[in-house]
């Protein structure tokens, strides 16, 4: 039995503690605990890397304060799209999802993308329709709504300005893509990663988040990773495949790897942001260039710890 691992995140950008209250900060400390308690228990229970990545994504989809199933920020034309994306680093099976709309868990269709077609991605309405086709559960507009990040798009609406949640200056502020990186009992490895993408984006924009290879990736040989920032630099940089190919061609660490490609080749081009990720030995890392990320990380060595800042 190897070492095991699991790491999740919720979001990276410019998360002060002097914009956070207590209650605040206790409510995302909460809600990170939980998703890495829920992904945890897969793994110590014998599970696979990729159901313990799917549980713990799950968790924080569910949780209103991350943006990312429930609580996904708004769009230009004032609508929730979400995307997803699931990889194991066995089989390289994957899965992914983009611009989906009222999908209670966009990560649980990307799951069934990999599990049950031929297919790797599907988009927009198809995938609905691939949902309903096997009765993935949905919910309506309401369900997704938050008053925070509706209020965050109205003050960009008419601005053109795509932001990052994490970034807009709002009384209250909310942050959030989520996902997770795990190394179970076997030595298998998988990575998954959902959002709501970027505020007031438009003409149906997709995020890194539902790329493999740009958010999402995972490859026993190397790592798995799930990234989280300015998804377009994150495209443009290919950075969770960047990692992969740091740690297989260069023969890099995975945490030497992850930080050449944040704070180095994502700095160059302005790729605000940061990711995690796993090897197949159970080590774990949680790397970013912005002002804070909310990360937790648990093992089977007795890691247990959440963090938010710098
Ligand atoms: N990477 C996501 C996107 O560009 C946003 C985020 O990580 O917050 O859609």
């Amino acid at each position: 039995m190897s070492k095991y691992s699991l790491v999740i995140h919720g979001g990276a950008g410019t998360i002060l503690k002097e914009s956070m209250t207590p209650e605040m900060e206790t409510a995302y400390r909460k809600g990170l605990q939980e998703a890495l308690d829920q992904g945890y228990a897969v793994l110590a229970n014998g599970g696979a890397a990729v159901e313990a990545v799917l549980a713990a994504t799950i968790s924080l989809e569910n949780n209103i304060l991350f943006n990312a199933g429930r609580g996904s920020v708004f769009g230009k034309d004032g609508k929730q799209e979400m995307d997803a994306s699931i990889m194991e680093g066995k089989e390289l099976m994957a899965g992914a999802v983009s611009a989906v709309k009222n999908i209670r868990n966009p990560v649980q269709l990307a799951y069934a993308v990999m599990t049950q077609t031929e297919h790797v991605m599907l988009n927009g309405q198809g995938a609905n329709d691939f949902a309903a086709s096997i009765g993935m559960k949905t919910e309506p507009d309401d369900y997704f709504y938050s008053s925070f990040r509706y209020e965050q798009w109205k003050q960009v609406q008419h601005s053109g300005e795509v932001a990052l949640d994490h970034n807009i200056a709002v009384r209250d502020k909310k942050f959030g893509t989520v996902g997770a990186a795990a190394c179970d009992m076997q030595g298998n490895i998988a990575a998954a990663t959902s959002t709501g993408g970027m505020t007031n984006k438009q003409w149906g924009r997709v995020g890194d988040s539902s790329i493999i290879g740009a958010g999402t990736y995972a490859n026993n040989k190397t790592c798995a990773i799930s990234c989280t920032g300015h998804g377009e630099l994150f495209i443009k940089a290919v950075a969770a495949y960047d990692v992969s190919c740091l740690v297989e061609y260069k023969e890099l660490s995975l945490q030497e790897a992850m930080n050449v490609v944040v704070h180095d080749k994502l700095m160059k081009i302005g790729g605000e942001g940061g990711m995690i990720g796993v090897d197949a030995k159970g080590n774990a890392a949680m790397i970013f260039n912005s002002e804070g990320m909310y990360r937790g990380i648990r093992s089977s060595e007795g890691m247990n710890e959440v963090a938010i800042y710098k």
